[in-house]
């Protein structure tokens, strides 16, 4: 008689699930749809919102909608890490605070795929080496353009910097306004969502931690 096979242990499943999940999340370019099928996708989501895609004010719409996207969306074809790989090491030992406020960015929430609109602010502590500080603006902006959560953005923004840079420390702050909260469900306009993540000095150090957060006028985010 045949075994019957033994039951999976709990672990198993969810290492499976969570290659599954980091495939899925490399899509090569055969899996890509055409331009063709974008467009075909953004008249099936008029026809859902109640409208006629062939109306003569929308008929230019999927075009539209399918270039935009290529903007909206554009940092998931670009490398954060190579942007800051262009580094300066003649600093005369410069080892205070880089500091790079008020980042205007554009995302998009990746639950509701609407806006995400808000200001990045970065400090570093430089380890011999300083980097362009448009790259940092830069940074910011590869990772807005892609489906996001401001959670994880905040996390990518300074990891990304503590690697490449490999600084004594790194402090990044995103606020932001929602339109998935501002505009719909629970309708909260003015509402924003402040985020940070502190690596090195920024983490260990109090006083290092305060001094960033009073140059960005949040005193009370600790
Ligand atoms: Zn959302």
């Amino acid at each position: 008689m045949p075994k019957r096979p033994r039951p999976r242990k709990r672990g198993a499943g969810k290492l499976e699930a969570r290659a599954a999940s980091i495939l899925r999340a490399a899509p090569t370019a055969a899996d890509r749809p055409t331009r063709a099928e974008a467009e075909g996708a953004v008249r099936t989501l008029i026809r859902w919102a109640g409208d006629d895609p062939d109306r003569e004010g929308l008929a230019e719409t999927p075009a539209r909608v399918a270039r935009a996207y290529d903007e909206f969306f554009e940092g998931y074809g670009l490398d954060p890490a190579e942007v800051l790989r262009r580094t300066f090491e003649e600093t005369e030992g410069y080892d205070e605070l880089v500091l790079l406020r008020d980042v205007r960015f554009e995302s998009t929430c990746e639950h509701h795929m609407v806006p995400i609109v808000g200001r990045a602010h970065i400090g570093y502590l430089p380890n011999q080496r300083v980097v362009g500080i448009s790259k940092l603006a830069r940074v910011v902006e590869i990772y807005a353009r892609r489906l996001q959560m401001q959670e994880k953005m905040t996390a990518q923004i300074a990891n990304t910097i503590d690697e490449v840079l490999k600084p004594k420390g790194v402090a990044v702050v995103l606020e932001a306004e929602h339109q998935c909260l501002t505009t719909r469900g629970a309708h909260k306009p003015g509402a924003s969502m402040v985020t940070s993540r502190m690596l090195g000095e920024f983490r260990d150090n109090p006083t290092t931690r305060r001094e960033f957060l009073a140059l960005i006028g949040k005193n009370g985010v600790s």
